[in-house]
């Protein structure tokens, strides 16, 4: 092998912020890297897959589930995960875009926000000591979803349920 790049990563381990389970859409990528840093999360131990949390409500395959939920008890075990961070975006491929939803932004925003709910329930009903956020990404903001039996993230908590990042 040849050495293509210099540089120092850290050596220490870390305990990370939260798991991020997200979509690997590259639009929504800076929007929501803003909101991480805004609830908290510098450390991240993140896990994309098309769809984001969709995988965990209506997966393609039910080994990518099953993947999930592996790759966060991995994330407990070695970077002592308590906190999950869930994202489902707008116009998102793996639900067959907007069109799938009649080019209506407010049915799909129900859409995601009950699939968010779901994936919650779902991770919650299989590791139930972790604590969850769940947000919907559009092309104008970030809208976190309240969850039955979990608080706001701090951050937004004094804003409306419904809050639109700038
Ligand atoms: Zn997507």
């Amino acid at each position: 092998m040849r050495k293509v790049l210099h540089f120092s990563s850290p050596h220490e381990l870390y305990i990370c912020d939260a798991v991020v389970i997200w979509c690997f859409d590259a639009r929504f990528e800076p929007g929501f890297r803003k909101l991480l840093k805004r609830i908290g999360v510098m450390q991240a131990d993140s896990i994309r897959i098309a769809g984001g949390a969709k995988s965990l409500v209506s997966p393609n395959y039910e080994s990518n589930r099953l993947f999930l939920v592996d790759q966060l008890r991995i994330a407990m075990r070695l970077h002592g995960a308590k906190r999950v961070v869930l994202m489902v975006h707008s116009d998102c491929g793996a639900y067959g875009g907007l069109t799938a939803f009649d080019n209506d932004p407010k049915k799909e925003a129900e859409h995601h926000s009950a699939d968010l709910q779901k994936a919650a329930a779902y991770i919650k009903s299989v590791i139930p000591e972790l604590s969850l956020e769940a947000y919907f990404i559009d092309f104008e903001g970030v809208w976190q979803i309240e969850l039955a039996g979990e608080q706001l993230s701090p951050d937004v908590a004094v804003m409306p349920t419904r809050v639109k990042m700038a």
